[in-house]
């Protein structure tokens, strides 16, 4: 007898199993009822009986308990045993500078002689002569340095090569709709940056509940983001939440004095004595034979994303310091969100009605390794242990063109709020590295760009033209054989062409894909199927590079004055990670100015 379990003769007899009178069906129930049939999965520990559960993190106000009721510290030890250590964690421990700054609590009555603000344990000293701050690139991250370094005092230019989001939402309309691509209004250029017609996924890997994360999140919810983001498990915004609170983020900040310029493009730094001392900037709708205007600032803060290819290059003219970092690429898959709905919730699926019941729409996040083989060396390493994995997941979502010219062709995927579309897309990608940069190494710093822009040019190429895109279906693809039959339909506007995806890529990235979809179906059964299609190119992970920078000040290690920041610098993969790393540089820029003398 184990645990309740007697075995005798092949059988085994399960005692005392347990199930809530008010769910138990009775004694006339003939058969094994679905509560008793749960309770039976529980005691043998069967894994596929396991019911679909929602995970709850609860924050108990231990303090207010504890006010109220002397009784309530007998709950909390009661308490104890069942969830670990219950912490306490007085106010203002959840309260740091960061967030109350953030907040906007900070702004309190100036003291007699209007010298300072005291934010806790750090102050806030308006300067003499405000220094002026260039901030390049109005994504996350720029959005979010030019907000701390207005508050504390700075004078903040914010230049931005696109459009405002009003003007860039009509720009991506007649992409989709005309296949025009504007080189500097697109999904990866204009106001809010790259993520702003995105799934706007609120994940980081640096933890949700960082002082930094919540401060952005808090700062996202009083910009108009739905309040529902601070206490989701997984967060998303979706492009119609986003480009009204970047509205709000626009009006707040030309409201501190920010001067806000799109459609100007930063084509070079003004730099004398190893120092920067300012940019000098184009019309970028004016573009090849625009008048270039130079502009003068104490600091220059670069948050030109992943996609500033043309800015690289300027770096390296002088001489900045750049080296290239691993990154990702592979194809975007595409199944009916139904279909994925059925695999990951079985009968609930039923539930689900389109982001409109009580069941969200199903998503998915999948890690495989690839050939953990024996490595000798750094080399074999690489080439042997690859990691496959699903990335920017939309459920309800359709695939959009990410390219910036006509000649390279990339792919993302983008939702709105709802969730609502029939399909479910995510890219599929494979770790590469700088070994496998090898033959673009006559480019130095920039062989992971060329490297991306090889693959990109293939699919342009695959796809026939005029954004079309190279497409294949699953079983094929892993067949190594050309679609015959007619594609199953896909959410891109601009259309597919039936292509070999499978001669696209190398065949480590090649193999490692086919390999790690096969694992990926043994653990979702259904994913490999006639409906699914594959979409390529998926290159624009993360960025192909990394800009040095020193770890206190954020400043460059090449160059003074510059503050590479955001995903594009290096130093963060998504819209929160880079939201709060343009914060930090923030706090830390205005330390160096002299306009602040807290800790951060
Ligand atoms: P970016 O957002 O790339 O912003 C850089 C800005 O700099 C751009 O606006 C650009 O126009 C400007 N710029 C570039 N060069 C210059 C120059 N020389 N002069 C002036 N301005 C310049 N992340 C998530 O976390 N969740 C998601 O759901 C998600 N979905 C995505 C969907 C799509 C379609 C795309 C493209 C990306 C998505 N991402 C998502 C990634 C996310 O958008 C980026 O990680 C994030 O935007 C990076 O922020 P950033 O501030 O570093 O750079």
């Amino acid at each position: 007898e184990e645990g309740g379990v007697a075995r005798e003769a092949g059988f085994w007899r399960l005692s005392k199993l347990a199930v809530p009178a008010s769910e138990d069906p009775g004694k006339d129930f003939v058969g094994v009822s679905p509560p008793l049939l749960q309770a039976i999965a529980k005691a043998l520990k069967f894994p596929v009986l396991k019911e679909p559960q929602f995970i709850y993190t609860v924050d108990v106000d231990a303090k207010k308990l504890l006010d109220m009721e002397p009784r309530t510290w007998d709950f909390i030890a009661r308490l104890e045993p069942k969830l670990g250590a219950v912490e306490y964690m007085p106010d203002e421990k959840v309260a740091t500078d960061l967030i109350s700054m953030l907040d906007f609590h900070f702004k309190g009555s100036d003291d007699e002689q209007g010298t300072s603000y005291t934010v806790n344990n750090g102050s806030i000293c308006p300067p003499r002569k405000k220094p002026r701050v260039a901030v390049v690139g109005s994504g996350p991250s720029g959005l979010f340095a030019s907000l701390v370094l207005a508050e504390l005092g700075a004078e903040v230019t914010l230049l931005e090569r696109g459009q405002p989001v009003e003007q860039r939402g009509r720009d991506i309309g007649a992409l989709a709709v005309r296949r025009i691509l504007q080189s500097e209004s697109n999904f990866c250029f204009g106001e809010g940056g790259a993520g702003t017609w995105s799934d706007g996924k609120l994940v980081t890997r640096i933890g949700r509940n960082a002082d930094g994360v919540q401060a952005v999140m808090k700062t996202l919810v009083y910009f108009g983001g739905p309040p529902n983001i601070l206490v989701d498990g997984r967060p998303h915004l979706g492009t119609d939440k986003l480009v009204p609170l970047l509205r709000n983020f626009r009006n707040h900040l030309r409201e501190l004095g920010v001067a806000i310029r799109f459609n100007t493009r930063v084509d070079d730094l003004i730099v004398e004595g190893g120092q920067v001392k300012g940019v000098v900037v184009s019309d970028s709708r004016l573009q090849p034979c625009s008048v270039d205007q130079k502009l003068s600032f104490d600091a220059v803060v670069l948050a030109v994303g992943h996609s500033a290819r043309d800015t690289y290059s300027m770096l390296l003219r002088h001489n900045v310091d750049i080296t290239p970092k691993n990154f990702s690429v592979g194809l975007r898959i595409e199944h009916p969100q139904e279909l994925i709905n059925n695999i990951q919730y079985s009968e609930l699926a039923a539930e689900v009605r389109r982001g409109r019941g009580r069941i969200p729409v199903a998503d998915y996040k999948i890690v495989k390794s690839i050939g953990e083989g024996d490595a000798k060396s750094d080399t074999e390493q690489v080439e042997q242990n690859r990691s496959c994995y699903s990335f920017c997941m939309c459920p309800g979502g359709q695939v959009v063109l990410t390219s910036t010219n006509s000649s390279e062709l990339c792919i993302n995927g983008m939702s709105f709020s709802r969730r609502a579309s029939k399909w479910a897309n995510s890219a599929l990608v494979v770790t590469v590295s700088s070994h496998d940069f090898k033959p673009f190494q006559s480019h130095g710093s920039l062989a992971g760009v060329e490297f991306q822009r090889e693959y990109e040019r293939r699919a342009a190429i695959m796809g026939g033209g005029n954004f079309v895109v190279p497409a294949q279906c699953v079983t094929d693809f892993i067949g190594n054989r050309l679609s015959v039959t007619s594609l199953p339909p896909s959410s891109y506007r601009l259309g597919v062409n039936p292509s070999k995806l499978h001669e696209l890529f190398p065949p480590y990235i090649t193999e490692a894909l086919q390999q790690s979809i096969i694992m990926i179906d043994k653990e979702m059964p259904g994913f490999i199927s006639t409906e699914a299609l594959l979409h390529g190119v998926e290159t624009r992970t993360s960025s192909p590079l990394q800009i040095s920078r020193h770890n206190d000040s954020y400043e460059s290690t090449s160059l003074q004055g510059l503050y590479p920041i955001g995903e594009g610098a290096g130093y963060a993969g998504g819209i929160l990670s880079a939201a709060v790393d343009g914060m930090y540089c923030g706090f830390a820029l205005a330390k160096q100015l002299s306009l602040f003398t807290g800790d951060i």
